[in-house]
């Protein structure tokens, strides 16, 4: 499922917090984003459609929590990003990552011995797997 950009700051905090509640996301996230009360509440209940989050009412208000895990979200919207380009363009995505990214020399030794596998099962070219006209890969040129 596609979580927005507005629905992930809100699930970041859930699972920052374990339970929470939108006066909590509210008081959080009311530096970064500016929202009003009724915002807060429009993305929780968007978020529990989509089976993101539960609600519990406990009194008068309703504490949430999170139905979907951190990590393979994580994954998730990386996998999203991705698929946004060429994957004869990934190598060049991941290179931009690298240089952006703040590595510690384990991050960097992990990641050593990630492309020393890698590199064992190569891959002799990398195949476009876009759709016609979405790119100007040969591939596709060579088609129509
Ligand atoms: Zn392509």
């Amino acid at each position: 499922m596609i979580i927005a950009n507005a629905e992930w700051e809100v699930m970041r905090v859930v699972w920052a917090k374990g339970q929470t509640t939108s006066g909590e996301i509210l008081e959080i996230l009311k530096q970064k984003m500016q929202w009003s009360p009724s915002t807060v509440k429009t993305l929780l209940k968007r978020l529990v459609a989509k089976g993101c989050l539960q609600a519990e009412k406990k009194g008068k208000r309703f504490i949430y929590s999170a139905k979907i895990d951190e990590k393979s979200s994580m994954d998730r919207q990386t996998d999203d990003l991705l698929n946004k380009f060429c994957q004869r363009q990934h190598p060049a995505l991941l290179e931009h990552l690298l240089h952006t990214s703040s590595l510690t020399l384990t991050d960097i030794e992990h990641l050593q011995n990630v492309l020393t596998h890698k590199k064992k099962h190569a891959a002799a070219e990398i195949h476009c797997n876009c759709i016609p006209g979405q790119c100007r890969c040969k591939e596709n040129m060579e088609v129509f």
